[in-house]
């Protein structure tokens, strides 16, 4: 039975996955191909995607449905594999040697060993010989900023990181010579944030990965006796630098990565030798955990955890429909809003998260109500067992007093794409193709049709100009409301906008400063309503509340409760369909190109008009 690094990583989950895989697929093959290793590479490259996705923001809401549409995003594969190219070009710049990855050499170098009648393999993203040793080099479509990120300091001085970078290499603090940690951080903060990349559910899954395949390779070479080889291999992670800016070059049409006017390259790579190193002890435990699971083959029931990575990117597939099947899709007892603490008990203990599933209190009416000591907990009970509705008339009609006229409902569709495409784009940046306005003129006067503009792009060029040029002509930046469900999306695309182009920045920036979310008015921001005079706690509780919404504001959950608006019957649905509708573009016959571009206006057309019908459903529910 072939054992490849995915499989490593999920039957290592817990006791229970590799029985239902087994039930699901007989896998007892004696062996397995290049192409279904592949295959089964190729999901996991599509979660790294999406991950990258959910790093720079993306919403719970929008993580459901990426969940569903995950085939889809092959549209995206294309730049993932530009990634890859990317890496491999960088390795043979700074490393040197032979390189060999499957973009160029069409082959990716493959290692396994047979452990207890298993076989363990793994192929290699890029594969470097150099003269005195050999460097494994596993690409990820992430950005460096996790790791970057592990930053301490003293306390009120500034925070510093516990990588460094020298010539497009980071490595950790410690292994560089000479380097004084102490004069950054204490060493016990130092070493607290390295600890974090041994966790595999957390900032360390990419670095499990390849422990995974450092355990694999070594295996090999133990098996051969090949001890010297084990000595001279490094491992490092290839990832996407978050500090890149494209200059805008372009060969026959394909964008060429030069070094960033700051000198930054586009991949930058991360040393991970000795944490790799460290891992093995986890690793080989996991390995007998493995090949326990595969022997004593149980499908009972067993504890929800981390493992089970609900509502990340990398969520089990088994989680919906079999293990967190008995989680109600309404009104669950994780549904209570900002519970990330938990509950306290009679005994003082907390529990939280997935832990309420595993002792039993599953929806929400079955936490005992001397637990529920939070306010907003109260009402959400309450609203669920009378069926009732909470509403703060008062601060609704507070918040709808702060509105300008005319109000500019405004919605940007995006692509969030791994590879920069555009002069001035980083990796990952949310780049607009398409904006929705609706101009609201006075109280309740906007009409779908007449007050609505929609720009798209035609294709799939660089038209941001346009499209800054459309926005100014269309919004007048000295007066009114920039107005949007979570605002901060489309105040952060305009910051974009006025950055890369800065011959709008004025214009766009007072567009900016005048933003304002739905969300303010529904839910709450207690900043805006302390200065209106609300006391803290009244202030911080949401304005709106009905068992419908089940712990969540998002318009997926607040447009069925104002209106009777609904996305079903539209050919695109969701923001997912509408980027891979947008990155399928050149495949599209005329035809169908036309059928999907009028899809496109509509949906997002919707968004807007969406928003108008909420506010005005406010306004009429506090007259
Ligand atoms: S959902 Fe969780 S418990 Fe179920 S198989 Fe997956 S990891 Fe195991």
């Amino acid at each position: 039975m072939a054992i490849t690094k995915t499989n490593f990583i999920n039957y290592t989950r817990c006791a229970r996955y590799f029985s239902l895989e087994q039930v699901k697929k007989d896998r007892l093959e004696a062996d397995i191909s290049y192409d279904e290793y592949k295959k089964e590479e190729k999901a996991e490259q599509l979660a790294e995607i999406l991950g990258g996705m959910y790093e720079i923001g993306e919403d719970e809401e929008e993580i459901d449905l990426i969940d569903k549409k995950n085939i889809q995003l092959e549209a995206m594969m294309p730049y993932y594999n530009e990634v890859e190219i990317q890496a491999g070009i960088l390795v043979e710049k700074y490393f040197g040697g032979n390189t060999k990855y499957a973009y160029k050499t069409k082959d990716q170098e493959c290692f396994d060993f047979n452990r207890h009648g298993l076989r363990y393999l793994c192929y290699i993203d890029v594969y470097n010989e150099m003269e005195n040793g050999t460097n494994i080099i596993e690409v990820k479509a992430t950005t460096n900023r996790k790791y970057v990120d592990l930053k301490a300091n003293y306390p009120k001085q500034d925070k510093y990181s516990i990588f460094a970078k020298i010539d497009n290499t980071y490595y950790l603090k410690e292994d560089i010579e000479g380097y004084d940690i102490e004069s950054e951080m204490p060493l016990d903060k130092y070493y607290k944030q390295r600890e974090k990349l041994f966790d595999r559910y957390g900032v360390g899954s990419y670095i499990y990965d390849l422990a995974v395949q450092r355990f694999i390779i070594e295996g090999e070479y133990k098996e051969s006796n090949n001890l010297e080889a084990i000595k001279n291999t490094h491992y490092y992670l290839a990832v996407l630098n978050s500090s890149y800016i494209f200059d805008g070059t372009y060969i026959d049409g394909k964008a060429i990565y030069n070094k960033s006017a700051d000198n930054e390259e586009i991949v930058v790579f991360f040393d991970m030798t000795k944490i790799t190193e460290e891992f093995q002890k986890i690793i080989l435990q996991d390995a007998i955990k493995l090949e326990n699971n595969i022997k004593n083959s149980q499908i009972k029931e067993c504890d929800l955890g981390k493992w089970c990575g609900y509502k990340k990117q990398n969520c089990c597939k088994f989680f919906g429909p079999i293990c967190g099947k008995c989680i109600p899709k309404k009104n669950s007892s994780l549904n209570y809003i900002h519970n990330g603490f938990g509950f306290k008990n009679e005994n003082g203990e907390r529990i939280k998260g997935l832990e309420l599933i595993n002792k039993g209190y599953i929806d929400m009416l079955s936490i005992p109500e001397e637990w529920i000591v939070n306010p907003a907990h109260k009402i959400q009970r309450d609203c669920l067992s009378f069926s009732s509705e909470y509403i703060d008339k008062e601060k609704i009609a507070a918040g709808l007093k702060l509105l300008k006229y005319p109000i500019y409902h405004l919605d940007f569709e995006t692509f969030p794409c791994p590879m920069p495409r555009f002069k001035g784009e980083w990796p990952y940046i949310q780049s607009p193709f398409e904006f929705s306005l609706h101009i609201e003129r006075e109280p309740g006067v906007c009409d779908f049709d007449k007050d609505n503009y929609v720009f798209l792009n035609s294709d799939l060029s660089d038209q941001r100009e346009e499209m800054i040029k459309k926005m100014i002509e269309l919004m007048d930046p000295d007066q009114g409301t920039l107005f949007a469900q979570n605002v901060a999306f489309e105040k952060g695309r305009i910051k974009e906008l006025a950055s890369i182009f800065p011959k709008y920045k004025e214009p766009l920036m007072k567009l900016y400063e005048r933003g304002f979310d739905l969300l303010w008015i529904i839910n709450t921001k207690s900043d805006i309503y302390k200065d209106l005079g609300y006391d803290e706690e009244r202030a911080k509780l949401f304005n709106y509340y009905n068992k419908n919404l089940s712990g969540s504001f998002s318009i997926k959950k607040t447009l069925p409760v104002f209106s009777d608006l609904s996305y079903d019957n539209l050919v695109v649905k969701n923001g997912t369909e509408a980027i891979v509708e947008y990155a399928n573009y050149d495949k599209m016959s005329k035809e169908e190109f036309a059928l999907k571009y009028e899809a496109l206006r509509i949906y997002c057309k919707q968004d807007t008009w969406a928003m108008v019908l909420i506010l005005d459903a406010l306004r009429k529910l506090v007259k």
